[in-house]
């Protein structure tokens, strides 16, 4: 152990590491070697065992979450964090970073109400009479559900049991949150009258779920929001409807708003703060004020809170919304770029790359969730991987600094610049250089 913990290699890590990191993987690694040498393995040299303490150590304490270029052209890329932040929240998060009025009356000089000022911005943003802030959508699912239904019903249509990707599945936050999953319907059919049937003294509310990543064609149907709210209504029941995305207004492809679904009746409506709202990761509630207030009160509110970092950066991408600037957040920008405006700059990157690229037409997604099933015409950059192949160059560009994340497609390398900001265009044609001349 002596002989390991002064060798050269792990000498200077304990500075970074600290003493006790570099003796708990000392300790494993010589573990390791003796149960080896037990079942008659080789027993490893010192230098061996020192490449492999410092190997554990680098591997899992040096790796951080590090920035990435996304040339994947999948806007919303979950595994990539989601919507990238606008320039203003990235002031305002910078702002909220040191002591910040979160929970503080500055005109009062006494304690305020966490969370007021996205709460006025998204009642502003959305025409809803009341709002609340949770860490994310499924935080907030759990939160509608377990706040205003434990221990009872709630009807949902089978069409809508859904899972969005990392344990999201809706029955299973139904489960945790303590309520009973009462299913309508079909797979592709359900009818007013289904829900009808279901709603009874032990209902407590109708849940519709927009299945944001998949659609259903064909021989399908569903009532209307509209319809379904005034059913509940009827029944004194309230309707939450998880619309996911978080289009606030207007229209896009299939996707519900917000706006236009508190419009059709909906007491309570859900989304994420980093989808199409091209914010950070929160989980927004809006709708009617005695709805969010049980919330807002209830204990759970208080386990899925956002934190500071995360109101300001919605706080901005909110304001930004509401002056008009949509366009402007980097997840608008890129949904909205053109063939037009795409062209040059793939061409740029193509041409500093020599013969190996090519342009052609493709289809950039928009991901997240949102507008499954209609791709957005793109330029891509192609590139032949020969010699090396594509999974060698794909991981040469990965292993960069900053790491640039394509895809393969048929054998060829694939670049897609609508979710790489322009000042990126050359670090990125620089990037796929490097990478096939490593090869040759
Ligand atoms: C994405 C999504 C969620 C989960 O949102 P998170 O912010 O990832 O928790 C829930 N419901 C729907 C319909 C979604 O599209």
């Amino acid at each position: 152990m002596d002989a390991l913990l002064g060798h050269p290699e792990l000498a200077g890590r304990t500075g970074r590491f600290g003493r006790g990191a570099v003796l708990g993987a000392a300790r494993r690694a010589l573990e390791a070697s003796r149960e080896a040498a037990t079942g008659g393995m080789p027993v490893p040299g010192l230098e061996e065992l020192a490449a492999r303490v410092a190997a554990e150590l680098d591997g899992a304490l040096a790796e951080r979450t590090r920035a990435v270029v996304n040339a994947t052209g999948v806007v919303l890329h979950t595994n990539l964090g989601r919507a990238p932040l606008s320039a203003a929240a990235l002031e305002a998060v910078a702002g909220a970073a040191g002591y910040a009025a979160v929970e503080y009356d500055l005109a009062a000089g006494a304690r305020g109400r966490r969370g007021a000022a996205a709460e006025a911005l998204l009642r502003a943003a959305t025409g809803a009479e009341a709002a609340l802030v949770a860490n994310n959508a499924a935080g907030g699912l759990l939160l509608a559900l377990g706040g205003l239904a434990r221990g009872r019903e709630v009807v949902v249509s089978r069409g809508e049991l859904i899972e969005i990707g990392g344990e999201f599945r809706l029955p299973q936050i139904m489960e945790a949150a303590g309520v009973v999953l009462r299913e309508v319907g079909t797979t592709n059919r359900t009818h007013l009258r289904d829900y009808a049937a279901a709603l009874g003294p032990g209902t407590a509310m109708v849940l519709a779920v927009h299945p944001s990543n998949y659609r259903v064609e064909g021989f399908a149907t569903r009532p209307a929001l509209a319809e379904l709210a005034e059913l509940a209504a009827g029944h004194g029941l309230p309707l939450l409807h998880d619309v996911g995305s978080g289009l606030l207004q207007g229209r896009l492809g299939d996707e519900p708003s917000v706006a236009g679904s508190l419009r059709a009746g909906a007491g309570l409506v859900l989304f994420s703060g980093d989808k199409l709202l091209g914010g950070p990761q929160a989980g927004l509630l809006v709708g009617r004020a005695g709805l969010v207030g049980r919330l807002a009160r209830h204990p759970l509110a208080r386990a899925v809170r956002a934190d500071k970092l995360t109101l300001a950066a919605l706080e901005a991408t909110l304001a930004e919304h509401l002056a008009g600037r949509r366009d402007e957040l980097p997840v608008w920008r890129a949904l909205l770029l053109t063939v037009a405006e795409l062209e040059p700059r793939a061409a740029d990157v193509a041409g500093k790359v020599g013969p190996a690229a090519s342009l052609r037409t493709g289809t950039s997604v928009a991901g997240g969730g949102s507008l499954p099933g209609e791709g957005l015409e793109s330029v891509l950059v192609e590139v032949d991987p020969a010699p090396a192949g594509a999974a060698a160059v794909l991981a040469r560009l990965r292993a960069g600094d900053p790491p640039v994340v394509a895809r393969a497609e048929r054998g060829r390398v694939v670049l897609d610049l609508r979710t790489v900001p322009p000042e990126q265009d050359g670090l990125v044609a620089d990037a796929l250089v490097a990478a096939l001349a490593a090869g040759r």
